[in-house]
């Protein structure tokens, strides 16, 4: 039932690729590999957006709110999904509240060619915590994570709400075959960023500024980025790595 939705979604998708692609004509430099030591993409025309956790995994829970981490990144997420559509093939992880695991939303990303993986999160830590951040591990993921950490920093206030990049070695940013990142989009354990995640402004904010992240990087690459970081040929990673 899961993956049919997903194959609807698919179809659905490239009716609209045929008549709103960026980037047309110039084809793609997606470039479809385990580690992923090239440059960043052009031209994709697929987004796949992942929508942290789901069902069972609620994720963080907002003591201040009550807010639950899995709905809070859907609803990111489908939003994001409104700014993009008509433009890009967008393909959802989950579309409504039920459990995924982890390497079988990897395993569902890498079937994908032409295409990037955004995984939507919020996070937790101490009370006095706040700010948005984006995790990468790949080369050609680099790019797309300061693109859209660009932008989220600025729709979140800037300053110190800016905890930048993380080049982190976890399963949704090392393992899949295309370009991946993992945006946090603030601290639901911190008071007042809660409520600001609470606010459905906020989350709309949040969607158009990594819907614009999505958009620079398909239609310039790299440029601008500076310098690409190094590659490095880790294992893949597995659930005991680290903190996901
Ligand atoms: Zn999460």
């Amino acid at each position: 039932m899961k993956i049919l939705r997903i194959l609807m979604a698919g179809a659905v998708g490239l009716f609209l690729v045929s008549c709103a692609a960026p980037g047309g004509g110039a084809g793609s430099s997606v470039r479809r590999s385990e580690y992923g030591h090239h440059p960043g993409p052009k031209g994709f025309r697929t987004v796949i957006l992942d929508a942290g956790h789901g069902g069972h995994d609620s994720g963080a829970t907002s003591r201040w709110t009550g807010q639950m981490e899995k709905n809070a990144a859907l609803d990111t997420v489908m939003r994001i999904r409104a700014e993009l559509a008509g433009d890009f093939r967008v393909v959802l992880m989950r579309d409504s509240d039920y459990f995924i695991d982890l390497d079988e939303r990897v395993g569902r990303a890498s079937a994908y060619s032409d295409a990037i993986l955004v995984s939507m999160h919020y996070n937790h830590g101490a009370p006095a915590t706040r700010g948005t951040e984006t995790f990468y591990w790949r080369m050609d993921s680099y790019s797309l994570a300061k693109r859209i950490q660009r932008e989220i920093a600025a729709a979140s206030g800037g300053g110190n709400n800016n905890r930048g990049l993380v080049r982190r070695r976890i399963r949704l940013t090392r393992n899949p075959w295309i370009p991946c990142v993992l945006v946090e989009g603030g601290y639901l354990s911190s008071p007042s960023e809660s409520r600001l995640i609470a606010d459905p402004a906020y989350r709309a904010r949040l969607a158009k500024a990594v819907a614009k992240g999505i958009r620079d990087q398909a239609a310039y690459g790299d440029v601008g980025m500076g310098p690409l970081p190094p590659p490095i040929n880790a294992p893949l990673s597995r659930p005991t790595d680290a903190r996901e």
